[in-house]
């Protein structure tokens, strides 16, 4: 839709797309409004759409993603988690141990990404462990006590859902709902995000290609829900000197794409605590949105990744490190914004 174009004009058209017998997918954005058509068993006219008012232009999607394509979404989207923007200027920081053990190591992990300027608290209350004897999470326990962080800090909460039972629950206590690595293509899970009014930070598999990232994103578009934020957290490779390698191209490769921000996860990552910094200085300069890093008050007594979790004053250092080098790049970040 134009810049111009009135909340009748996109009404008309939805219903336009209604009548037709497909479904409308209204995407506002910072400047203009875009509106995907999914459900339509062909090629569409763009006539049929060319002269409504307020209509700028009728497009035909080429890729096989469709709405999380920047064909049919030119702007980045910045999607909006308890009042904190991501993928707009400012980057995020999402710190918090890999689980959440306990009341003291939550707050004490809280007030520590707090401290450090962070924005966002993650910790897992389901785990989606290797073993089954590995510890699993604390479950409803766990997102009760995230939720006492969040009133004792004001940090919003990131938190992950492994499966289509709990899923409601966890969106509950979430202000964010994070589909893990493993899962990146459990379609019904993902579906079951797209019918969430949660936004989902989706996180790539471990031997995902850049496609197959991005029609998993597509899958909780589909269903309606428009808030994702994408993650890189590696992919399995041969080197043995990480647990992953970390796949910062896939950054640029995704923003030209996709307007759906893009973040970093240098924990899983590497799995290398020692590994952390320097990637994390990385993914900022490649021009991720933000980061999500594992820290723990005591790495060495964690229930899982303590590893690879920072301690608080190692997180502090990254978290001004990175804004250095943004602000050292943000003729860079900007022009990238002018051109979405
Ligand atoms: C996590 O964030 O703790 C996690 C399990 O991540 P991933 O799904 O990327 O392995
Ligand atoms: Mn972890």
């Amino acid at each position: 839709m134009t810049a111009h174009a009135t909340e009748t004009d996109i009404d008309r058209v939805r219903q336009k797309i209604e009548s037709l017998g497909f479904r409308a997918h209204i995407m506002p954005g910072a400047q203009k409004t875009a509106i995907g058509i999914t459900g339509n068993p062909g090629p569409i006219d763009p006539a049929e759409f060319e002269d409504l008012p307020g209509v700028a232009e009728a497009i035909r999607v080429s890729k096989p993603y469709k709405l999380v394509s920047r064909e049919v979404k030119s702007e980045d989207s910045i999607i909006n988690v308890r009042g904190v923007p991501v993928g707009g200027p400012e980057l995020v920081f999402c710190g918090g141990p890999c689980s959440v053990e306990s009341r003291e190591q939550i707050l004490e992990s809280a007030r520590a990404v707090k401290a450090a300027g962070g924005q966002l608290l993650r910790g897992g209350a389901y785990k989606p462990r290797t073993s089954p004897y590995s510890f699993q999470g604390l479950g409803e326990e766990g997102l009760k006590l995230l939720a006492e962080a969040r009133e004792a800090t004001g940090l919003g909460i990131v938190t992950e859902a492994i499966d289509v039972e709990t899923f409601e629950l966890v969106e509950e206590y979430a202000d964010c709902v994070q589909i893990g690595a493993r899962n990146m293509q459990n379609f019904s899970l993902l579906r079951r995000a797209g019918r969430s009014r949660k936004p989902i930070l989706l996180k790539r598999g471990m031997s995902s290609t850049l496609e197959e990232f991005l029609m998993a994103a597509e899958y909780v578009l589909s269903e309606g829900n428009y808030q994702v934020i994408l993650c890189e957290r590696g992919v399995r490779t041969f080197t043995d000197h990480t647990r992953n390698t970390l796949d910062l191209s896939v950054v640029p490769a995704v923003q030209g794409l996709s307007h759906l921000p893009i973040i970093v996860d240098p924990s899983h990552g590497t799995g290398k605590r020692d590994k952390v910094h320097p990637m994390a200085l990385a993914s900022i300069a490649a021009g991720a949105s933000g980061l999500l890093v594992e820290v723990h008050p005591t790495p060495d007594r964690a229930l899982s990744d303590g590893y690879q979790s920072l301690y608080p004053e190692q997180f502090l250092e990254v978290v001004k490190d990175c804004r250095a080098i943004a602000a050292l790049l943000a003729h860079r970040r900007n022009r990238q914004q002018a051109y979405a």
